[in-house]
């Protein structure tokens, strides 16, 4: 499996993207192997699995938090998370900035945003974006930074699906980064893309992918 990485970490290299490799439920042997050949972006996607493998291992991986995070779990991660990609709602932004300030931190976050069809998918709507990205909100939050947007497509085959998806995310980045975030240099992520369809994803735009099952295998 870690013939995979090579080619996808050079592949991603090549394109000015970042790899995230996705360990849920893989072990700190496992994640040692990556970390050897280099790699340094980690997501995790619960809580209480990201800090007990932030505790043993090494202390210069960039943990990123990819899963749905309840706010009262929030303090955990706060003092040194890397990235959090999965904010659906104005009062976890809130949550995040108190403790942020409280280890005395900005928290770079992504919003989440619902792309997919499927109903269980989390995240925010368009208008739910906008009503965050432009309203007051943001300005009395100084302890987190948005810097770009997040999205899951729907689990098809479907790949005009899947395309249609992604550019509808990719759009609505491009809009925001022209408009509210044009003087926010750090508004520059796009997180989208997975195993399956991460190829696509980079020909829609993503700077970010969020890879799993292709580096580690299959979870069990
Ligand atoms: C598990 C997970 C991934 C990686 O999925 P793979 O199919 O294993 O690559 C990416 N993003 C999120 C939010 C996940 O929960």
């Amino acid at each position: 499996m870690t013939d995979n990485y090579e080619q996808i970490a050079n592949e991603t290299r090549a394109s000015g993207v970042t790899l995230v490799a996705v360990s849920k439920t893989r072990t700190p042997e496992e994640i040692k192997v990556l970390y050897q050949k280099g790699q340094r972006d980690f997501g995790e996607n619960r809580v209480q699995e990201l800090t007990a493998k932030a505790e043993e291992l090494a202390e210069d991986i960039r943990w990123h938090l990819i899963g749905h995070l309840q706010k009262n779990k929030v303090k955990y991660i706060a003092p040194f998370v890397h990235l959090i990609h999965s904010v659906d709602s104005g009062d976890l932004l809130r949550e995040i900035n108190k403790r942020a300030a409280a280890c005395g931190r900005v928290i770079p976050c992504l919003l989440q945003v619902h792309i997919a069809e499927e109903e269980t998918k989390f995240g925010l709507s368009i208008d739910e974006v906008r009503e965050i990205t432009e309203g007051p909100l943001l300005a009395e939050l100084p302890h987190v930074r948005i810097d770009g947007l997040m999205g899951m497509a729907t689990l098809t085959e479907d790949e005009e699906q899947i395309t249609k998806e992604f550019r509808s995310l990719k759009e609505l980045f491009d809009q925001l980064q022209q408009t509210v975030f044009s003087d926010s240099p750090h508004f520059s992520i796009l997180s989208m893309g997975m195993s399956s369809d991460y190829k696509m994803a980079i020909a829609c735009g993503s700077n970010m992918i969020r890879v799993g099952t292709l580096l580690f295998g299959p979870r069990s």
